[in-house]
C-alpha cells in the first residue's frame, strides 16, 4: 500500500469516529500532512485544551500526549507509538525536583513542558521554548525572588536567564536535548560560509555559542512565523532545529529556499511514530495499549502549572 493510500484510509477512519489528530512539527512529513492541527508544544497544548473530540490522537512524544491527557481527563488520548519518548524529559524525575526544592525552599520552580507529568506536578509553572524568558520573569516578580529553579533543559535555562536577567538554577546541571545540543560552532561557521546570504535560525535548546552565531533564536512556531512573514528579498534560510520543520516549510513556502544546518538534526524518538502506526491506531481507538492516561491525582497537580503558563502566555 502506498503512503497516499494509507493517508486516505486514515482520513476515512477518522470520519467514522469523533477524533482529532494533533501533530508536532518534528513528526514525519506524511503524518504532518494528515493532521488536523500542526504546531509546537505551546500551540498544541492550547489546541488540546480547546478540543471537544472524544479521541485525541497525538503524533508526538510521550510528554506531549501526557499534557493533552492532563488537560482532557474526560477524553481518550492516544499515541501511535507508546515507545516515542523524550530522553531529556525522562532525565528530570519528580524526586530530583523534590531534592532541588529542599535545597532551595524559597525559589519558584519552572519546568519546561518537555517533562513528565509527575515532574510538572512538582512545579509552580510550566514554560515552552517560546515563552521561557517571559515566564521566568513573571514568576520571579510574583514571588519577589531574583532566581528560579529551571529544568530539565540547561541550554533553555541559560537562554531564559540571558533574556530575563533572572538567575535560572539548572535542574539538573547538564540536562539537554541530544538533537539541538549536537550543533557546534564549526557547523555554524561552515553553513554561514556555504550560504552567506541566508538567515540562520536556531532553537533555544542549542548551546549558547551556537545561539550567538545565529540571526534568530526561537521555537519552531516562531521560526515558522518568521519565514511566513519574510518578503521575497529575504527568502533563504538555514534551519537549526529538527528536520521535520524544514520539511513542513519546504512544502508550505515553495518560493523560499531552506538548508538544514546539519544532517544530525534528527530526533529518532519523534520518528518512532509512523504513518502505518497512525492507521492502526485510528482503526483501534479503544485499544488501551495506545492510550495515555495520567492518573487523576497527578493530573490535578500538574494542571495548575500548565494553566498558569497558558494564563501568562
Ligand atoms: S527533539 Fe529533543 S526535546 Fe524534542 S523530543 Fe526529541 S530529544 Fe526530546
Amino acid at each position: 500500500m502506498s503512503v497516499k493510500q494509507i493517508q486516505e484510509e486514515i482520513l476515512k477512519l477518522k470520519k467514522r469516529s469523533d477524533t482529532i489528530i494533533l501533530a508536532h512539527y518534528y513528526q514525519p512529513i506524511e503524518i504532518q500532512e494528515i493532521a488536523d492541527h500542526l504546531g509546537d508544544s505551546l500551540g498544541l497544548s492550547r489546541l488540546a485544551k480547546e478540543t471537544n473530540s472524544e479521541y485525541i490522537v497525538f503524533a508526538g512524544v510521550d510528554f506531549m500526549a501526557e499534557t493533552a491527557s492532563i488537560l482532557n481527563q474526560d477524553k481518550h488520548v492516544l499515541i501511535p507509538n507508546p515507545e516515542s519518548c523524550c530522553p531529556m524529559a525522562a532525565y528530570l524525575t519528580a524526586q530530583k525536583v523534590r531534592d532541588f526544592k529542599s535545597q532551595y525552599p524559597n525559589l519558584p520552580v519552572v519546568v519546561y513542558v518537555n517533562s513528565t507529568a509527575e515532574t510538572k506536578a512538582e512545579s509552580n509553572i510550566c514554560c515552552t521554548s517560546s515563552n521561557a524568558a517571559r515566564i521566568v520573569k513573571r514568576i520571579s516578580e510574583s514571588g519577589n525572588t531574583d532566581a528560579v529553579l529551571f529544568g530539565p533543559d540547561a541550554n533553555l535555562a541559560d537562554y531564559a536567564e540571558q533574556k530575563s536577567g533572572i538567575k535560572c538554577i539548572k535542574m539538573p546541571e547538564k540536562g539537554n536535548c541530544y538533537v539541538h545540543s549536537q550543533l557546534t560552532i564549526e557547523d555554524m561557521k561552515k553553513i554561514k560560509a556555504q550560504y552567506p546570504n541566508s538567515q540562520i535560525l536556531v532553537h533555544p535548546e542549542c548551546i549558547r555559542e551556537v545561539r550567538e552565531l545565529a540571526d534568530f533564536v526561537g521555537s519552531t512556531a516562531q521560526m515558522y512565523n518568521l519565514v511566513k512573514k519574510s518578503n521575497n528579498n529575504n527568502s533563504e534560510f538555514c534551519i537549526g532545529t529538527e528536520r521535520g520543520l524544514l520539511e513542513r516549510m519546504t512544502q508550505d513556502f515553495p518560493n523560499k529556499e531552506f538548508h538544514l544546518i546539519h544532517e544530525k538534526l534528527l530526533c529518532y524518538n519523534m520518528k518512532k511514530n509512523t504513518i502505518e502506526l497512525m492507521r492502526y491506531v485510528l482503526d483501534h481507538l479503544d485499544d488501551p495499549m495506545f492510550e495515555v492516561k495520567v492518573p487523576p491525582e497527578i493530573a490535578k497537580r500538574a494542571l495548575r502549572p500548565i494553566e498558569k503558563m497558558l494564563e501568562y502566555s
